[in-house]
């Protein structure tokens, strides 16, 4: 068994089997995992320093999901966008496919919580054949979001057919791989796995890092052998509270990023997802981040801020202002230090 393999069936996912240091109330933690499945392998464990860090919200159950009372199963719409079983076709020219159901931790502000790691989400070979055939008979879509739960869990050989599959139907321009895998078990990044990817350029793979703790040396080794293989890697990094609504956290994760070849694409507002109330943060706090990044560092290290829309209303980036237009063409803006300055249009 390849050491990917052991360490993933080495999770844990009762919460009774937590380590014995872990003070939690086991049972409580129970009623929690029967509607929202926990899995906590042994490497991402590892990276767990204190009770309550950073690493430990990610990945440890919490009773607050299940008194949200604000939040909604599917904020997304997903279910109504998707016409044929796990392919979401939301904007005109690019879709969300749905290729496996599990991942190798799950996280616990997940915005598929409603459905990742549980039978309500079921992928088949009937579910990605009929996905398949929805893709050649819509050729406005030239982009393919390949997601999950997590598409580098499955086996090299049932994702070489996927993507051998997409690049039959001549529109597909891009395919895209969602995957935490870098960060939560980069050791699936196997060379042998990179050696099948790269056949299908152009390939992109957006990762999600949260926390400056998650970049160790073996997410670092799993990044290096992406890019060297040809693969842009981007970072798909959520606003979480008590895990990186800081300014300070998510500027040395997106420097972090950038040393291990990953760009940093888009920085997330929470979704609207029913058990992840208690993650979330205000708006203007994410704003502020923003304010924190632009300027004051690398422009290779400021993301995107965005929020997708509750009801499948789509992307919306949130930017800080910089700018107002006095009139007659005059403009001023202020400079990330403070500083004002105009601007004068063409006559
Ligand atoms: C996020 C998303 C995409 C891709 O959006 P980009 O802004 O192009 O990265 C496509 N489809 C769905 C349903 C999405 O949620
Ligand atoms: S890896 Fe992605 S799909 Fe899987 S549980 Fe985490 S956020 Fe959800």
């Amino acid at each position: 068994m390849s050491s990917w393999r052991k360490i993933l069936a080495e999770s844990i996912t009762d919460p009774a089997d937590l380590p014995p240091s872990f003070k939690v109330d086991r049972q409580a933690l129970s009623k929690v995992t029967s509607t929202y499945p926990m899995r906590i392998n042994p490497y991402f464990l590892k990276l767990i320093k204190q009770p309550f860090d950073p690493i430990w919200r990610q990945a440890v159950p919490d009773q607050l999901e299940l008194t949200d009372r604000v939040c909604q199963e599917d904020p997304l719409d997903e279910e109504n966008l998707s016409r044929v079983p796990n392919l979401i076709h939301k904007y005109p020219d690019r879709a969300l496919f749905l290729v496996n159901s599990n991942c190798a931790m799950y996280c616990r502000f997940c915005t598929r919580k409603r459905k990742v790691g549980t039978e309500r989400l079921q992928v088949t070979t009937n579910t990605l054949q009929t996905a398949f055939a929805y893709l050649a008979r819509t050729p406005a879509i030239r982009d393919v979001l390949v997601s999950g739960g997590d598409p580098l869990l499955l086996e090299d050989d049932r994702l070489e057919w996927i993507l051998t599959e997409l690049r039959r139907i001549p529109s597909i321009e891009i395919i895209r791989i969602g995957s935490r895998v870098p960060c939560t078990l980069p050791m699936r990044v196997t060379t042998r796995l990179v050696k099948m990817l790269k056949k299908f350029h152009p390939l992109y793979i957006n990762t999600h890092f949260n926390h400056p703790n998650e970049i160790t040396p073996e997410a670092a080794k799993a990044c290096s052998r992406l890019a060297n293989a040809g693969i842009p890697l981007g970072c798909q990094t959520v606003l979480l509270k008590g895990v990186n609504n800081d300014p300070q956290i998510i500027k040395n994760l997106m420097n972090k990023l950038l040393l291990i070849r990953v760009k940093p694409y888009y920085i997330f507002q929470g979704d609207m997802t029913k058990g992840t109330d208690h993650f979330r943060t205000p708006i203007n706090q994410g704003l502020e981040i923003m304010r924190s990044l632009i300027g004051h560092t690398s422009g290779l290290a400021v993301p995107r801020f965005a929020i997708d829309l509750p009801g499948g209303f789509g992307k919306v980036p949130i930017l800080p202002e910089y700018q107002e237009e006095e009139g007659a063409g005059l403009w001023n803006f202020h400079n990330y230090k403070g500083q004002y300055c105009s601007y004068l249009d063409p006559a």
